[in-house]
């Protein structure tokens, strides 16, 4: 067996090859004819905002990867609207050589800050989707306010032995006790490794355990959302006329397979009417939030007026394919650390 490095150090001299030897051209031609890569982004950091930020990393690049991407794609990729995109993918048009559909999912305020002048400046289509419940709040995602009360926590039980037993109390059924225990000097960043590692998707922390926190260490659960802000509605309005279509994400990012009938129809519902009025009607796409997915969601969805949804099924898009479990390919920053690299991913090759 090969180990970890010596594979990530394989898969590095195969992108390069495949970039430089003349096998993209002959890939392009043969392999994607007639097929189209979503791309699919979260959140565009600076440095200093990475440095703050709560979410996992499997959903951040820098800003600076981001803008060397995005001149890549233009000089390789044909960039679509997701209205050329739909066209593809129902067989009205062929997609063209080596197609691509950006999308954004979250409404994360750092896209409009790091993502946008970029797309602006290189003249790029792109698709925004939204969970309608956050855009405009000061309200964090769960996994984000828990990170930054987990880093808060290890901070004050460093320093205070009498804040350690309640917060321990509290973080102890959330199976996070041991994060007391962390000795690392960078505690933001251990943080975030074992929060994202710990808990799923699927099983949200609630509110309550959230605020008992929060009080425990004396900061509103408020405050928290600051580095993990989302956009106002102002925000989507200036993307908007920036050339990115609006798409729905549910109202709360709730994760709909756990969720009863009428709970799924309200998300999907309510995301609708508020995204609607913001996109063409031929356009209204929908992100399933977390990528969960039934075939009953998808025909709620379908139901609910929209054209086509995304799923974080990994996968290259071929003319054809069901409009309503649409695979994209994640971008973050660890699985695109070369040009090459990212290139090799987008095109499917690695
Ligand atoms: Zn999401």
């Amino acid at each position: 067996m090969l180990s970890a490095q010596a594979r990530a150090a394989a898969r590095a001299a195969l992108a390069a090859a495949f970039r430089w030897s003349g096998a993209m051209a002959l890939w392009k031609a043969t392999v994607l004819k007639n097929r189209a890569t979503v791309l699919m982004y979260h959140r565009v950091l600076t440095p200093a905002q990475a440095a703050r930020a709560g979410s996992h990393p499997g959903i951040v690049v820098t800003a600076e990867t981001f803008a060397w991407q995005m001149a890549l794609l233009k000089r390789h990729c044909h960039v679509l609207t997701v209205d050329e995109f739909h066209a593809g993918l129902t067989g009205t048009r062929p997609f063209p050589p080596a197609s691509c559909l950006i999308t954004f999912d979250d409404g994360w305020r750092d896209n409009v800050e790091n993502a946008l002048p970029v797309l602006e400046r290189l003249k790029m289509p792109a698709v925004l989707f939204l969970p309608v419940g956050f855009i405009g709040k000061r309200r964090a995602f769960w996994r984000e306010a828990l990170t930054q009360l987990a880093v808060r926590a290890v901070r004050a039980s460093r320093s205070s032995a009498a804040l350690r037993e309640p917060l321990a109390a509290i973080m102890r059924p959330l199976g996070l006790a041991h994060l007391l225990e962390l000795r690392d000097d960078d505690v933001h960043t251990a943080v975030v490794a074992q929060v994202s590692d710990t808990l799923p998707a699927t099983q949200p922390v609630a509110v309550d355990d959230l605020s008992r926190l929060a009080e425990v260490l004396g900061v509103s659960l408020e405050s928290l959302a600051d580095a993990d802000a989302f956009m106002t509605w102002d925000d989507v309005e200036t993307m908007r006329r920036g050339g990115v279509a609006i798409g729905g994400h549910g109202v709360d990012h709730r994760v709909l397979t756990t969720l009863s009938a009428g709970e799924v129809r309200a998300e999907i519902e309510g995301s609708r009417e508020v995204v609607a009025p913001l996109a063409a009607p031929a356009t209204l796409t929908f992100s399933y939030p977390n990528g969960y997915w039934t075939p009953e969601i998808a025909a709620t969805v379908r139901t609910a007026g929209y054209r086509m949804a995304f799923t974080t099924e990994a996968g290259l898009v071929s003319a054809g394919d069901d409009p309503w479990s649409v695979r994209r390919v994640n971008i973050h920053e660890a699985a695109t650390a070369s040009p090459a690299m990212f290139l090799s991913r987008v095109m499917g090759f690695l």
